[in-house]
């Protein structure tokens, strides 16, 4: 559960106003133990938020670099919350995500690096993807 203050700080810290859509949508996603779709954190927010400001706020966040993007192997884009330092770049050599093929949670596991991976001669990378399935610590238990 990430506490309001560390809500605050990292609002500070991205150099964005305090809105109170800002606060409930990063509340949520830094609340969540996974990456979390558009639509979950529009069901998570108690107080009435109009999808559009929802939207809003998730791209702004993302162009931010506060949360970034979950690739699935479905076409469901999900959102995790990143550390407070986190930026756009940072995000380039970023973690490995992980996939419960069992409660289908995608987990960011941010402590696992992406390898480093050489490419052929002409070829340049500007995103890079680590996804790996299986069945997550909670399942397992
Ligand atoms: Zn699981
Ligand atoms: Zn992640």
């Amino acid at each position: 559960m990430a506490s309001p203050d560390r809500i605050s700080q990292t609002l500070t810290h991205h150099k964005l106003r305090h809105t109170p859509v800002r606060r409930a949508v990063l509340q949520v996603l830094s609340s969540s133990p996974f990456a979390l779709s558009g639509h979950e954190v529009e069901q998570q927010i108690s107080s009435e938020v109009d999808r559009i400001t929802l939207y809003r706020t998730l791209k702004t966040f993302e162009e931010s670099g506060l949360i970034h993007r979950v690739i699935d192997t479905s076409d469901t884009v999900r959102y995790a919350a990143c550390s407070i330092e986190c930026s756009v770049q940072a995000h380039f050599d970023n973690h490995v995500h992980f996939k419960c093929t069992n409660c289908q949670h995608i987990y960011c596991l941010n402590q696992v690096a992406i390898p480093a991976v050489a490419l052929p001669p002409g070829f340049e990378a500007d995103t890079r993807d680590y996804l790996l399935a299986g069945v997550c610590r909670e399942c397992k238990e």
